[in-house]
């Protein structure tokens, strides 16, 4: 149990705040990011916030992050060609804004040669 506010994506997940959702499955939520950076631009989250960042993840369920980038690459394939960025920002100092793991899955006419600022 923790004593924080619950983060933006789980009140996502309990429909407390609206979003564009994609996926959902037992373990994990996939939805469109409300400022999209690409094309193709969705947020896989796990729906426990137990996990700051992924580091986090794939040290203590690293289960749960393969079920991520399965997730990531399958939608990846139904809203775009399959070829997809996975970006993790994790700190504050590398954008991290959201302290409850998630993968930007960004596809869809991305410029070769660059990566997205996020
Ligand atoms: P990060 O900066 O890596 O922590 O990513 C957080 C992402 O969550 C940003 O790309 C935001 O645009 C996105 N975001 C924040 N609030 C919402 C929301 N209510 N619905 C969808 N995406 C959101």
């Amino acid at each position: 149990m923790t004593d924080r506010a619950p983060s933006v994506f789980s009140r996502i997940i309990a429909r407390e705040i609206p979003a564009d959702v994609v996926f959902e499955s037992e373990h994990v939520i996939a939805f469109k990011d409300i400022a999209p950076q690409a094309p193709v631009h969705l947020l896989v989250v796990p729906k426990t916030e137990a996990y700051a960042n992924v580091a986090e993840l794939a040290a203590g369920d690293p289960a749960l992050l393969a079920e991520v980038v399965a997730t990531a690459s399958s939608l990846a394939a139904e809203h775009a060609d399959g070829d997809y960025r996975l970006i993790f920002n994790t700190g504050a100092g590398a954008g991290q804004t959201v302290f409850h793991v998630h993968a930007h899955v960004l596809a869809g006419g991305l410029t070769e040669g660059t990566l997205a600022q996020l």
